[in-house]
């Protein structure tokens, strides 16, 4: 019975077909029509079997006779169609019946097809493949449509909601949180120093790090409290009535997290904790032993606002204020850290305007003492802001601020330029053996052209005296390898160079040994922790590891006479401080030139 001429639709499916009608004739016929076509049949005389039949076997099509004892076709074809596999399965309603109310009947049972009996056999198999293949396309469909949507709502690498995801869901939920009166809250987590891990992980290894990140964050918030619902399905009301966290990967090493139906901030700041805590616990990761810690910015609805813009730009500064107040902590939105931000933001114009007023600029030089002659062997160039209605304000404060508006070259170029006019003023009196460092921000070291700005701005300076630039040990090793490159050039370029805050970031050895440096400084804060045991030792530590490296140290911070004291025994050879000379005008170093300063330092036994 079959049609010889249906080559075009033989497709490889073996579809099995549930046949249920009440009249054996109509089974036996409707088996062999299908069989020959390649198809395997089920059968089943009445509604009930059918449906049992449909849960257990599973088949890709069910014909279905609609004048049935037990359950008619009708009932059996809607109830097929309220499971989850059988809301896209072809079902052939076939039936007597011919009139047009009974045909409309059957689709609203959710027939896909509707034939009239007498069946024409001959046919059977043909309509049933194209139906298959149908439901087949429209499968196919489906599967692409989630696929998209996966694609553009979700993280591929964490499989958590994107930044999309994440706009969507915030809007959503603060509609729901208006609707309900409920208040919800924003958690904007950023890793720490991410960078520092990254670089030397490179790309593979740390994309699989915050796979890990993501998966422990995950474990411990779903322990905490349940996902919300799918933010792309509807919503459940009854998922309205208790907390739930939604985390999300808007990009790079940042996370968010939405959190609903919370009784008050308490809820935020302690999943804040459990987030902080989580990172902190110690994790093995290819071979490395790495601890991470995280800045998070917290804000809630209504209380910080009801639009989605203001909530995130708050948490914003809330996340901030965190990595400001020193990072692997959390930090609730107040009002008052907006205040910070706004003062910063009029910091920065006033930066601008005194970069061309020139009159507020200047630079101090605070002199450094070799241990072995007693006098200045060189200075340190730092530069000072007299702000006309703030006064003083530290570059501690106004250079990470330069660094983060893009004033930094600006400002860099600025202070080269003034150093080198300074020397050039005292030209005749200016010694060539004393050494000059210039502190080099973060940024700067990074830029292209760097380079070429240094040489351009000190040749002149550098023909005739050394010139130290200072780095900090961060900005080394947050690019470890491409650092060892540009501090080779700066060698090469005739420059000398010092590890500024020794002591401070996270210089691994083995890059130490290999780093073309000088001159290691140490930080102010073990020069002021001299005095017991432990401060003692580990001053002790870095003066080992100089003279092992055959470097020049330098102490920052020196106050007291006992701190230059220890540090002269122990062989530093540089010192540096408030005892000595503060930071002062060149004409005041000059005058210095012929001071002794060993009466500050040899106390004891000698
Ligand atoms: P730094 O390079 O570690 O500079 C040493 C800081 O310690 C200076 O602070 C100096 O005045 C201060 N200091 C020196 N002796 C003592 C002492 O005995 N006791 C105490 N408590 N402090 C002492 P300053 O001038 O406020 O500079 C702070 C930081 O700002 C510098 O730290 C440096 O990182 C940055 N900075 C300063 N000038 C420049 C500059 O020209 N360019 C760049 N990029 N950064 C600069
Ligand atoms: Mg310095
Ligand atoms: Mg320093």
């Amino acid at each position: 019975m079959t049609d010889p001429n249906d080559t075009d639709l033989r497709f490889d499916v073996s579809a099995t077909i549930l046949v249920c009608d009440d009249d054996p004739t109509v089974r036996l016929l409707a088996r062999e029509c299908l069989e020959s076509a390649g198809m395997s049949v089920l059968e089943a005389e009445n509604g009930q079997e059918a449906l049992t039949l449909f849960d257990k076997q599973q088949p890709d099509l069910v014909f279905l006779d609609v004048d049935m004892p037990l359950l008619n076709g009708f009932e059996v074809c809607r109830a097929i169609r309220q499971t989850e596999r059988g809301q896209s399965l072809p079902v052939l309603i076939a039936t007597g019946a011919n009139d047009s109310r009974s045909i409309d009947q059957g689709f609203e049972a959710g027939a896909t097809q509707y034939k009239t009996k007498p069946i024409n056999w001959a046919l059977l198999s043909r309509d049933v493949k194209y139906m298959l293949r149908a439901a087949e396309a429209f499968a196919a469909l489906k599967a692409q449509q989630v696929q998209l949507r996966t694609l553009a709502y979700y993280d591929p690498l964490t499989s958590l909601p994107n930044r999309r995801s994440f706009v969507d869901q915030l809007k959503k939920s603060l509609d729901e949180t208006a609707d309900h009166q409920r208040s919800l809250g924003l958690l904007m987590v950023d890793l720490d120093h991410f960078k520092r891990i990254h670089d030397p992980l490179g790309e593979a290894l740390s994309d699989s790090l915050l796979k890990v990140v993501a998966a422990r964050l995950e474990e411990r918030l779903s322990v905490y409290a349940p996902r919300g619902p799918d933010p792309h399905e509807a919503i459940n009301r009854s998922d309205l009535d208790d907390m739930t966290i939604d985390l999300m990967r808007p990009g790079g090493d940042e996370f968010n997290i939405i959190v609903r139906n919370i009784k008050d901030s308490q809820a935020l700041t302690t999943i804040a904790s459990l987030i902080l805590e989580t990172l902190n616990a110690p994790l093995i990761f290819s071979d490395n032993h790495l601890v991470l810690s995280a800045s998070v910015g917290i804000a809630m609805a209504p209380e910080h606002g009801l639009e989605s813009e203001a909530i995130i730009r708050r948490a914003n500064i809330a996340l901030g204020a965190a990595k400001l107040a020193g990072r692997n902590r959390y930090r609730l939105y107040d009002d008052s850290l907006a205040d910070d931000a706004e003062r910063k933001l009029r910091l920065e114009a006033d930066l601008r305007d005194a970069l061309e007023s020139s009159d507020q600029l200047f630079m101090a030089y605070q002199p450094q003492i070799d241990t072995s002659t007693g006098r200045i062997c060189g200075v340190e160039a730092l530069v000072r802001w007299s702000h006309p209605e703030l006064g003083a304000i530290s570059p501690a404060l106004f250079a990470p601020l330069a660094e983060g508006s893009g004033l930094i070259s600006q400002l860099g170029d600025w202070i080269f330029k003034r150093v080198d006019s300074d020397i050039q003023t005292l030209k005749e009196v200016f010694p060539s053996y004393l050494t000059i460092s210039i502190n080099l921000s973060p940024l700067q070291f990074t830029q292209a052209n760097f380079l070429e700005t240094l040489k351009l701005r000190l040749s002149e300076l550098q023909s005739k005296n050394a010139i130290e630039l200072e780095l900090t040990e961060g900005v080394i090793m947050s690019d470890a390898d491409d650092s060892l490159l540009k501090l080779h050039e700066l060698r090469k370029a005739g420059f000398r160079l010092a590890i500024d805050d020794f002591g401070t970031g996270y210089s691994s050895l083995s890059y130490l040994k290999d780093f073309p440096v000088n001159t290691l400084k140490i930080d102010q804060a073990f020069v002021a922790n001299l005095g017991d045991e432990s401060g003692n030792s580990i001053v002790r530590a870095i003066l080992a590891l100089a003279t092992a490296l055959n470097l020049d140290v330098v102490a920052e911070g020196v106050e007291t006479h006992e701190q230059a004291d220890f540090l002269t025994r122990h062989h530093c050879n540089i010192l540096q401080g408030f005892l000595l000379a503060k930071p002062i005008p060149l004409q005041n170093v000059i005058d210095m030139l012929d001071v002794d300063f060993s009466h500050m330092y040899r106390m004891q036994n000698s």
